[in-house]
């Protein structure tokens, strides 16, 4: 504190003095007291003091004379007076010496207070600086005794204050720097957290967006997988359907249909050979139908490599892309698809070469459902066809004969049969071979295949015989062809070298329903009958099995 408090020398001196002038006080106050006691019982003595005073002060009479009384008494008296004298100076001296001791006990008593107010006023001024934080701040006073300990109490206080505020300080200091390393600790680790959470999250995210793109690929191929098992499934259908087909355009009419289901969003169309050697539409589907005559013929790329099933033939109209699926089968007429497939995914997501192979597929299995349908025709025809001659054999004429005869009985039609028989001809064969033998039938069966009508059957009926089944024709006019189909035989030789013709003729029997024989089998045995009539006739004529002989011969 810049203003101290005034010290305590002023009080001590003050109060020495005090005390000083206090004895000197009593002391004086003593003597005068003394003095003027020792003058008043000498005044006594010598009786200058009347009975009262006496009462007060006891006086021993003397026994003298009267004169040396008298200048005793004189002498006395102005000892007396000298001694009063005394006495009141010393009484005054005691009286002053006690002014001045209370001037200086006041002195002191206002210095002390004065002092413990400074001091007050000190102690006030450092409470207000501790208040205020200052715990350095200090009162060195000095003053009273009890001052001096409150502000030695304060100095302590503070001292103790300051002690514990540099301690507290130190400690908020340690805390703060502990808390600073803390808190560096803590961002460093959060600013790690952040790195490994930025980290993390991009790990999330690329994982999650390869999940997703896995998610999305799976649930494409789930799609496709369940769209591929449609298909597979629409095509065993037309599989199992093309295996019912009753012929081409049956077959073809399928296809379409499945086609419709599996290219929903195209078009399309089936061509087939037609009469004229050229590719006809039979069947399509979709809008905007590709035509057959856009192929580009044997530009296309097709023809050249049949071993690609599917080929784009061309760009098609409006950006589509076409294909030309060429459909061979084994044997057999081959066919034509063309289908225009739009240039963008379809209803279901499938790609260009997706679909490619699809229609591939679809062509796959027409072509093996002609290739069947072909050989199935070959096998039908086969078993009703003789090999060497191509007319049908025995055993269709008999089927076909029993059917006939009915159908004749129902139209209440004649109906005539003709068995004819080459002459001679184990002749051919002896002579020329057999080889020369079977062009003598194969002669004979391209002269019947002409001669006959539609609705006729020829009929290898066995060895060198042959039939045929005339439905609707009568007796007359059977005899009629019976004897053109001799004169045609024999008008016609078979040349089996340069000038080498070999002349063939043949015998023949008719028999005719109703008239002849009721049922196919006994009409056959009457033909046989007649035709043989003929070779005993001399061969090369018609006999009729109830008529003999009908006259023609060589
Ligand atoms: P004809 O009928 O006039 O009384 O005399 P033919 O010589 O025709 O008499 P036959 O019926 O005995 O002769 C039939 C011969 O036809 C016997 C057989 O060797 C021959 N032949 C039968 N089938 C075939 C065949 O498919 N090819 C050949 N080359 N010969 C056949
Ligand atoms: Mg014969
Ligand atoms: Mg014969």
């Amino acid at each position: 504190m810049k203003d101290q408090p005034p010290n305590r020398f002023s009080f001590r001196i003050s109060v020495a003095a005090a005390l000083v002038f206090l004895i000197l006080f009593f002391i004086f106050s003593g003597l005068g007291i003394y003095q003027l006691h020792g003058a008043i019982l000498e005044g006594k003595e010598r009786g200058f003091f009347g009975q009262g005073i006496s009462s007060f002060f006891p006086v021993h009479e003397n026994q003298g004379t009267a004169s040396n009384k008298e200048a005793d008494e004189k002498a006395h008296g102005s000892d007396i007076i000298n001694d009063m004298h005394l006495a009141v100076f010393w009484i005054l001296s005691g009286f002053i010496c006690a002014i001045v001791s209370v001037f200086f006990a006041v002195a002191a008593f206002f210095w002390e207070r004065y002092r413990l107010r400074m001091s007050l006023v000190e102690v006030s001024r450092g409470m207000q600086a501790i208040q205020q934080g200052d715990f350095s701040c200090r009162i060195h006073g000095a003053g009273m005794d009890g001052a001096e300990e409150l502000l030695r109490a304060f100095d302590e206080m503070a001292a103790t204050l300051e002690r514990s505020d540099k301690a507290r300080k130190t400690l908020l200091e340690i805390q703060i720097r502990h808390n600073t390393q803390w808190i560096r600790e803590v961002r460093r680790r959060q600013k790690s957290l952040a790195l490994h959470k930025q980290r993390l999250e991009e790990k999330v995210a690329a994982r999650t967006h390869v999940l997703e793109t896995i998610n999305t690929a799976l649930r494409s191929s789930v799609r496709s997988l369940e769209r591929r098992t449609l298909e597979i499934t629409q095509l065993n259908r037309l599989a199992e359907a093309l295996q019912n087909a009753k012929d081409t355009s049956d077959a073809a009419s399928l296809v379409v249909r499945t086609c419709q289901q599996i290219f929903p969003s195209d078009a399309g169309i089936l061509a087939l050979p037609g009469t004229q050697g050229r590719m006809e539409i039979i069947a399509g589907w979709g809008r905007d139908r590709p035509d057959i005559d856009h192929c580009m013929g044997e530009a296309c790329p097709c023809k050249k490599s049949a071993a690609d099933r599917v080929s784009v033939c061309g760009a098609g109209v409006d950006g589509c892309e076409e294909l030309c699926i060429p459909v061979i089968p084994r044997e057999g007429k081959g066919a034509m698809m063309r289908i225009r497939l739009r240039q963008m995914a379809d209803l279901y997501g499938r790609k260009q070469a997706a679909r490619r192979a699809l229609a591939g597929s679809v062509a796959g299995h027409l072509t093996a459902c002609l290739t069947s349908l072909h050989l199935v025709d070959r096998l039908r025809r086969e078993a009703v066809t003789d090999p060497l001659t191509g007319l049908y054999n025995r055993r269709y004429m008999e089927e076909t004969f029993v059917r006939e005869l009915s159908r004749m009985k129902r139209e209440n039609l004649p109906l005539s049969v003709i068995l004819m028989d080459v002459d001679d001809f184990k002749l051919f064969n002896d002579t020329h071979g057999h080889d020369v033998g079977d062009l003598v039938l194969q002669n004979l069966a391209g002269v019947l295949k002409k001669d006959v009508r539609t609705e006729d059957v020829a009929c290898r009926y066995g060895g060198e015989e042959f039939l045929l089944l005339l439905p609707g024709l009568s007796a007359e006019d059977g005899l009629t062809r019976a004897e053109a189909l001799r004169k045609r035989v024999a008008s016609s030789p078979l040349i089996i070298a340069e000038n080498q013709k070999l002349g063939i003729t043949i015998s023949l029997g008719i028999a005719c329903w109703p008239e002849d024989a009721p049922s196919p089998h006994e009409l056959i045995t009457a033909a046989d009958k007649a035709m043989y009539m003929a070779k005993q006739a001399g061969r090369n004529r018609v006999c009729r099995a109830t008529s003999g002989d009908s006259g023609a011969g060589v």
